[in-house]
């Protein structure tokens, strides 16, 4: 006889720790799944990112979180998070995948790469890092093409396009040709984003006035190839040439989890998943969402700092329900 668990925890990222947290908090019988190491999503990050939350923001646990300057790095962040992992003892499998989700009576059966679970509870903590939003163009899966950027030296005297004008975008096309990259960006609107820092946003522009780096605006990739790149623009089709493509053209949450279960999807744009704002239970009793993954498409409402109160909410409803 396979032993329940109170609440399976799919995803070790922030939200999934603050999540088991809560459930060792409460005294619950949980376990966190994460498919890759501590807190995946922040390891696979540009390595000189810096948060753009201040570091008090990003903490949970009752653990201060230090860093030297008032917005945290990566490593800072992993660091942080790591040190959450250790003094709360908490119960992680690493580097094992959540395959497949399924009611059977009043129990979910999980099964995983390593083995198979059955808990009362689910919370889906997946996230968004997972799934590039891919162009669809021509030559995307030329391996000069990556949608995950880590750091500016391969792109040393390269010529390099940037696609996208959102924050991620922005940040690549500043550092690389910082390094001596010849860049130029994409962009499908007619400047950057209005969501980009707004400490950054002066640097990119002053860099796109000058010439510094070439930026086609109101335009789109539309085929990729070894040598050259072809940018739909106002003006019609422009062939340039190009040794890299770094498509910062955001990230998509993994649905099929969910899909699997039947927790269901507003059907607008932004394909939200259906749950009570008051838990965060989804339509499937039992089953709750916590972190990006409920902002459907729209993968900037919720973040760290914002989401960190789902957990609360969660556990909140399962000992209600206990
Ligand atoms: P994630 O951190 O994405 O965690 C989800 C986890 O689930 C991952 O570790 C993944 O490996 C795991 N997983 C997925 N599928 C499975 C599966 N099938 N089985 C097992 N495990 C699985 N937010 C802020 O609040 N402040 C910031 O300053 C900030 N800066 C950012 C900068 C960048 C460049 C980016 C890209 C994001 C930034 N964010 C910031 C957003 C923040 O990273 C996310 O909001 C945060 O990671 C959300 O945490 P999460 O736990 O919901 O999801």
């Amino acid at each position: 006889q396979e032993k329940v668990l109170d609440v399976l925890i799919v995803g070790g990222g922030p939200i999934g720790l603050a999540c088991g947290i809560e459930c060792k908090k409460a005294g619950l019988d949980y376990l966190i799944v994460e498919k890759g190491v501590l807190t995946n999503s922040l390891f696979n990050y540009p390595l000189n990112m810096t948060f753009f939350s201040t570091s008090d923001k990003l903490e949970m646990g009752g653990i201060p979180f230090m860093s030297i300057s008032h917005k945290p790095t990566r490593n800072e962040a992993l660091e942080y998070y790591r040190r959450v992992y250790m003094t709360w003892k908490l119960r992680v499998n690493l580097y094992e995948e959540v395959k497949t989700l399924s009611k059977k009576a009043d129990l979910f059966e999980i099964i995983t790469s390593k083995g198979s679970y059955l808990s009362r509870n689910l919370i889906l903590a997946t996230g968004f890092y997972d799934l590039p939003n891919l162009m669809h163009v021509a030559g995307e899966d030329l391996p000069k093409v990556t949608h995950y950027y880590k750091e500016p030296w391969p792109y040393i005297a390269q010529k390099v396009l940037v696609v996208g004008g959102a924050n991620s975008a922005v940040d690549v096309a500043l550092e690389t040709w910082r390094k001596g990259a010849e860049v130029t960006m994409v962009m499908l609107g007619d400047s950057v984003d209005p969501n980009v820092k707004y400490w950054v946003r002066p640097d990119i522009e002053n860099r796109i006035k000058e010439g510094s780096i070439k930026a086609f605006t109101n335009s789109k990739v539309v085929e990729i190839r070894e040598k050259e790149v072809l940018i739909q623009t106002p003006e019609g089709v422009v062939a340039i040439e190009n040794d890299f493509v770094l498509a910062m053209t955001g990230y998509v949450p993994n649905f099929a989890l969910l899909d699997q279960l039947g927790v269901e999807l507003s059907l607008d744009e932004r394909r939200q998943p259906c749950y009570d704002q008051a838990n965060q239970e989804s339509n499937v009793p039992g089953v709750y969402l916590a972190g990006v993954v409920c902002g459907g498409l729209n993968t900037r409402e919720f973040f760290i700092e914002n989401s960190i109160v789902h957990a609360e909410q969660i556990v909140k409803d399962i000992l209600r329900k206990k």
